[in-house]
C-alpha cells in the first residue's frame, strides 16, 4: 500500500456512502468520493478534506483518470439503485447500474493493480426467507431484479477473486436505518418509499398519514418485521472490512443487521414516543414482494470483524432520524 493511499468510495454522496465518508475521514483515512449525483447529494460531503469527483462508476475513462490520479488503496462502493418496484419495471436500469456498470470498475482496479473491494450486497439476495434469523448458509433465491443485480454482482466477485486475485467483502445489510448523530446529515431519497423517513415525516406534518403496508401476515401484530441497522453501525463495518482484507485475510460475505426484529407497528409506536407526535395511521394492502419477517443472524459479522451493532434500541435508532428530519438541515421546519 502506498504510503499516503486513498480510499475510494464509490456513491459516496449518497445515504450509507456519506455517513461512511465522515468516518473514514474521522478516522485519519485519505477519501476520494466518486459519485454521478443522480441520488447523491454534494451536500451530504461535508468534510473538507474529502477530494470530490462527479461521474460515473460505469464510465471507463473517468475511472482511469482516478486511479491515474490518486493513489487508490481500496474501493468502497455504494453506488446502486435500490427501488424494488423500479426494479421489476425497468430491470434494464438495474442490471446497467448494479451490475454492468461495477463490473466496468472492477475491471479498472484489476488494471490499475488495485485489490481491496468493499461491495454493499443485501439481504434481497436471500428472497423469501426459509427460516429466520438469517445467515449466510440460507439459500439466495432473490424475488426481484434489484436483489438479483446484487447476487450476480457477489458472484463476479467471487470469480474475480479466484482468476484475478481481486479480495472482496460482501456486506448484506439489512434495513439501513438512522442518521449522523449531530443532523447534518442524514437519509434523503427522492421519491422517498423507506418506512421510517415516512413515518417521521407524517410526525411532522410533512405528510398525512402512514400506511401499514399488510396486516395479515404471520406475525403477531399482523405487520411485517424487519431489522433496522443504524447507518453508522454499517459504516463502521465497512472500515474494519477494509482493515481485515489489507491484513490478508480472504474474501468474505456476511451480513449487517442488529438480529432484533421489529414489527411497522412496533415503528410507529417507537416514533410516537420518540417525536411526542401522534401519528395517523391508516391500515393497508400488503406491497408486493415484501417477505413477513426479515432478521439477520448476525454471528459472523462478529466473529470476522469483532462488529457487532451498537444501536440495538429502535427508539435510539428513530432518535438520530428525527434529528434529521426535524432539524435544520433537512428543511422540513
Ligand atoms: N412499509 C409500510 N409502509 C410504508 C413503507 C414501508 O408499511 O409506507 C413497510 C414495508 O412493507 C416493510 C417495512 O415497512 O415491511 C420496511 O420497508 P422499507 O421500504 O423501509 O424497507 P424494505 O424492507 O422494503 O427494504
Amino acid at each position: 500500500m502506498k504510503k499516503d493511499a486513498a480510499i475510494l468510495v464509490v456513491g459516496g454522496a449518497g445515504y450509507i456512502g456519506s455517513h461512511t465518508v465522515r468516518q473514514l475521514v474521522a478516522a485519519g483515512r485519505k477519501v476520494v468520493v466518486l459519485d454521478n449525483l443522480v441520488y447523491g447529494h454534494a451536500d451530504a460531503l461535508v468534510d473538507d478534506a474529502v477530494i470530490f469527483i462527479e461521474g460515473d462508476l460505469g464510465d471507463r475513462a473517468v475511472l482511469d483518470r482516478v486511479f491515474t490520479d490518486h493513489a487508490i488503496s481500496a474501493v468502497m462502493h455504494f453506488a446502486a439503485y435500490a427501488y424494488v418496484g423500479e426494479s421489476v419495471t425497468d430491470p434494464a436500469k438495474y442490471y446497467g447500474n448494479n451490475l454492468a456498470a461495477p463490473i466496468v470498475l472492477l475491471d479498472a482496479m484489476r488494471d490499475h493493480g488495485v485489490e481491496v473491494f468493499i461491495f454493499s450486497s443485501t439481504c434481497a439476495t436471500y428472497g423469501n426467507p426459509q427460516y429466520v434469523p438469517i445467515d449466510e448458509q440460507h439459500p439466495q433465491n432473490p424475488i426481484n431484479p434489484y436483489g438479483a443485480s446484487k447476487l450476480m454482482l457477489e458472484r463476479v466477485l467471487a470469480d474475480y477473486s479466484h482468476a484475478y486475485g481481486l479480495k472482496y467483502a460482501a456486506l448484506r445489510y439489512f434495513n439501513a436505518a438512522g442518521c449522523s448523530l449531530d443532523g447534518l446529515i442524514g437519509e434523503d431519497h427522492n421519491p422517498e418509499t423507506h418506512l421510517i423517513p415516512l413515518v417521521l415525516e407524517a410526525a411532522a406534518g410533512v405528510r398525512e398519514h402512514i400506511t401499514v403496508f399488510g396486516t395479515d401476515y404471520p406475525t403477531p401484530d399482523g405487520s411485517c418485521i424487519r431489522d433496522y441497522i443504524h447507518v453508522n453501525d454499517l459504516a463502521r463495518a465497512h472500515i474494519l472490512a477494509i482493515d481485515r482484507l489489507r491484513g490478508g485475510a480472504d474474501s468474505f460475505k456476511c451480513n449487517l443487521g442488529t438480529g432484533i426484529g421489529h414489527s411497522v407497528k412496533e415503528l410507529i409506536s417507537a416514533a410516537e414516543r420518540v417525536t411526542g407526535k401522534s401519528i395517523k395511521v391508516v391500515l393497508g394492502e400488503r406491497r408486493e414482494g415484501d417477505p413477513p419477517e426479515l432478521v439477520a443472524a448476525p454471528a459472523l459479522a462478529k466473529e470476522l470483524l469483532g462488529w457487532e451493532a451498537e444501536y440495538k434500541d429502535l427508539e435510539m435508532i428513530l432518535k438520530t432520524a428525527w434529528a434529521w428530519i426535524s432539524g435544520p438541515h433537512k428543511g422540513h421546519f
